[in-house]
């Protein structure tokens, strides 16, 4: 009976301690893939999804954490795309010309542009600081505030006293995203309103030197139409009507070319030009008129510069509307010197004269179309297109064009041109 009952507890014993062995197994095997776990959302909240995902095993356990795992990877998929979008939302707004500038339902400034920054001279620490603190301009700010208040959306233009100033267009429109929000859009249109503007007058100034000579026109034909048979009236009156025709023709020439030119129809044709009988062929050019004005007219080319590398005709075109103005504004007995010299690689021609030179505040503008410095003063034949003209050949040459007057009187034309030009 005995041995029987101490075998039953000893095999009862045995069962019991296999049975604790098992369970700590168990137990140690449950705190591993516990631990797996934690560490594995550990990684998960650092950002790291790089790894397969852990054998979580394949109980009850193991399924629920592969729930959570697919759910956060999906997550992290959401979060992946929403800052790709944002990065890019962020270069878009970072390389757009207009300005964009936000602000949120409390009226902080929530997002600004670099554009916008730079538009209404505001620095990064204004981002979070309200914009009736920040923004110093009251009709941007009066627009907000109506923005944020629910107003429709308004466009309005203004300027902004920046050196120099800028034309704006403003657009103020509000947006919902846990309370009223507006968002601002400026438009720099300055370039697009000064074209505009100079449009207009270039259209205005054809007129009105077309109007002239037409006018004479019409009259002096309609005087011989009355009086046909005046012999002496009818010469000079054709003779008039010829001249108004020609000086319509030379406009009409001039901005036909302006037109090309514009267009970027004219390109250097270069070739190696003898600069001496280029420039003499000038002289000869406009020698009639300055021998009837009894003006001298010198001529100076430096050995460097003998032969240089250009478009002759365009070159030609430049030197004679030149040496065509000095003839022209200078009085008589005066005189007109054309040298050319070489500097550094590049060919310096000068035309310089003894006439009245330009004033200093006119400088900067004889470049411009239909500039002149006293309408008055302005020669019969000349079109105020002249210079316009040689400022785009000189840049289609690769080489600019300045003005000045001499200490001793007299204005002096400098036109500088690459010796042998690349690309030309
Ligand atoms: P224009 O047909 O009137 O000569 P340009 O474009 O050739 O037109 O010249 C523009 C203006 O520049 C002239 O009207 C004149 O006032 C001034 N100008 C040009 N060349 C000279 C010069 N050599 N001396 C003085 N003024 C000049």
């Amino acid at each position: 009976m005995l041995p029987l009952l101490i075998a039953s507890f000893t095999g009862f014993g045995l069962g019991l301690l296999l049975m604790l062995q098992v369970m700590r197994r168990r137990a140690r095997t449950l705190q591993q893939r516990a631990e797996r776990m934690q560490q594995t959302a550990r990684r998960y909240a650092l950002g790291d999804r790089s790894r397969d995902v852990p054998d979580y095993g394949d109980d009850d356990l193991g399924d629920t954490a592969r729930a959570f795992d697919q759910a956060i990877r999906e997550l992290g998929q959401q979060l992946d795309q929403l800052s790709r979008d944002r990065a890019r939302t962020e270069t878009v707004l970072a390389s757009m010309a207009e300005g964009v500038l936000v602000v949120d339902s409390q009226g902080r400034l929530q997002l600004v542009n670099d554009a916008a920054r730079q538009l209404l001279k505001l620095d990064r620490s204004a981002l979070g600081h309200p914009y009736i603190e920040t923004l110093r301009h009251p009709v941007i700010v009066e627009q907000l505030t109506g923005g944020l208040e629910g107003a429709p959306a308004s466009t309005l233009e203004l300027t902004l006293p920046l050196d120099p100033p800028r034309m704006l267009l403003a657009r103020v429109a509000s947006f919902d995203s846990e309370g009223r929000g507006a968002v601002l859009v400026l438009q720099d249109v300055t370039d697009f309103r000064q074209a505009d503007q100079m449009r207009r007058d270039f259209v205005a100034n054809v007129s009105h030197e077309l109007r002239t000579p037409l006018t004479a026109v019409k009259g002096y034909a309609e005087a011989l139409l009355d009086d046909p048979d005046d012999e002496e009236m009818r010469e000079r009156f054709l003779e008039i009507i010829h001249t108004q025709a020609s000086r319509m023709e030379r406009l009409v020439k001039d901005l036909l070319r302006l037109a090309r030119l514009d267009a970027g129809q004219e390109q250097a044709d270069a070739s190696p030009c003898d600069l001496e009988p280029l420039l003499a062929g000038v002289v000869s050019d406009i020698e009639q008129v300055s021998s009837t004005k009894r003006q001298q007219v010198h001529l100076m080319v430096a050995p460097a510069v003998a032969r240089i590398t250009t478009d002759m005709a365009k070159l030609h075109d430049i030197v004679r509307n030149l040496v065509e103005n000095a003839v022209n504004y200078t009085p008589e007995d005066g005189s007109i010197t054309i040298e050319a010299a070489g500097t550094g690689g590049a060919a310096v021609i000068t035309v310089s004269d003894t006439g009245p030179g330009v004033p200093a505040s006119d400088l900067t503008r004889v470049f411009e179309r239909f500039y002149r410095v006293d309408k008055s003063r302005a020669r019969p034949g000349g079109t105020g297109l002249g210079l316009a003209i040689v400022k785009h050949l000189v840049q289609v040459l690769g080489g600019s064009i300045t003005v000045a007057n001499r200490p001793e009187g007299g204005a002096v034309f400098t036109l500088t041109l690459p010796q042998a030009p690349s690309g030309v």
